[in-house]
């Protein structure tokens, strides 16, 4: 089979092209534009296969789009603008990336009659739940850019299947973590803070709660999704392990060898979500079960960005205070790191 991946050279479309290429024999070509989170280091173990091809470019490039899916029997699209805070800033950038790039991606889909089109999503956009888990069908309630993004690109997924019999699958994981991130999301940005020996900023009362989900469990259920997902449905893909940010603090702390004096409470982000959760019944008919333990992912995290400090260190800016002075544009894909930003 021949397998389209967009968004291939970043964090998690690049466990997955590996996932794919370690247990199938298929063949994987990856789409990416190589923004400032993507990059072909993740790619590196993989890059000399000869059933592995990498086309560097734009999923808004409605020719070379269209190129390519003709040329593939099914699509896994990670490609995407993925950092909240980002967001804030941004917003007419990730509706373009988000929802316009996912809509020319369906419509070659469409065009070419693909055998299945997987969307990749994320528990964001169900909002916060206060005490409740939110099943497959429950209500889209996104409270920030990026979410609102996301949830407007699933709906525009699901109606091409509905519309247009696109078998288009979505799937919405929980926050993930792993090795190879780019260090701006709250895992390893305070890894590598806090082995740079820096402070890092917790929000508010660091009281939100997430769900985390190791990056290796969630490809598999995305695969388990590609091949044996029903078109037209929505998968969620949560882990074992709920934590206050505090809690996840404390642990990375604990991984890291560090203690809470490194530690700044700092102000909350303009609108944070009290709590995500989700069920993920119809993902475990399909045979998925999240397998990783927290804590040894953590551990193997860590130890990762300790041994690849040339990876992240010239893109780990901690030191830069929020910049007030930013005017967000359409086209502002780099945006300056901001000390507390994570997702
Ligand atoms: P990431 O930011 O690490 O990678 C995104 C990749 O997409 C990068 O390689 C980037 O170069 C590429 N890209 C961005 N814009 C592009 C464009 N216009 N054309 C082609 N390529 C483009 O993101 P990630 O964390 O790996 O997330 C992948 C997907 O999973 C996203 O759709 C995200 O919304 C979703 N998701 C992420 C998480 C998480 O915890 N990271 C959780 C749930 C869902």
């Amino acid at each position: 089979m021949r397998v389209l991946v967009t968004g291939g050279a970043g964090f998690i479309g690049s466990h997955y092209v590996r996932h794919v290429l370690s247990t199938s024999a298929d063949h994987v070509t990856v789409l990416d534009a190589l923004t400032y989170a993507g990059s072909l280091d993740s790619l590196a173990p993989v890059l000399p296969s000869n059933r592995m091809t990498f086309v560097e470019g734009n999923i808004l490039d409605e020719s070379l789009v269209n190129d390519l899916v003709r040329t593939h029997d099914v699509v896994v699209h990670f490609a995407a603008e993925s950092h909240v805070d980002r967001s804030f800033l941004a917003g007419t950038h990730f509706l373009k990336v988000n929802v316009l790039g996912t809509q020319r991606l369906l419509d070659a889909a469409r065009r070419h009659g693909v055998a299945k089109f997987v969307h990749v999503s994320t528990d964001e956009v169900y909002g916060p739940l206060v005490a409740s888990a939110a099943s497959e069908d429950a209500p889209l309630r996104p409270t920030v850019p990026y979410a609102a993004s996301k949830a407007a690109s699933d709906l525009v997924a699901l109606s091409a299947y509905a519309t247009h019999q696109v078998p288009v699958c979505v799937t919405r994981s929980s926050n993930n973590y792993g090795p190879h991130q780019y260090p701006e999301k709250v895992i390893p940005r305070f890894v590598t803070g806090l082995l740079k020996g820096e402070r890092v900023g917790l929000h508010g009362r660091g009281e939100h709660v997430r769900n985390w989900v190791h990056v290796r469990d969630n490809v598999i259920g995305i695969d388990l999704v590609l091949r044996k997902g029903t078109p037209g449905e929505v998968y969620n893909l949560g882990g074992g392990t709920d934590l206050t940010n505090k809690q996840l603090t404390e642990r990375i702390l604990d991984a890291c060898g560090a203690d809470w004096d490194r530690v700044d409470y700092i102000p909350d982000r303009p609108s944070n979500d009290v709590r995500y959760a989700m069920t993920w019944d119809k993902a475990k008919r399909l045979g998925y079960t999240p397998k990783h333990d927290f804590d040894a992912g953590l551990a193997e995290t860590v130890a990762w960005y300790r041994a690849h400090p040339d990876r992240w260190t010239p893109l780990h800016r901690a030191a830069d205070p929020p910049d007030s002075n930013v005017t967000p544009t359409p086209a502002d894909a780099v945006l300056p790191l901001s000390y507390e930003s994570y997702s």
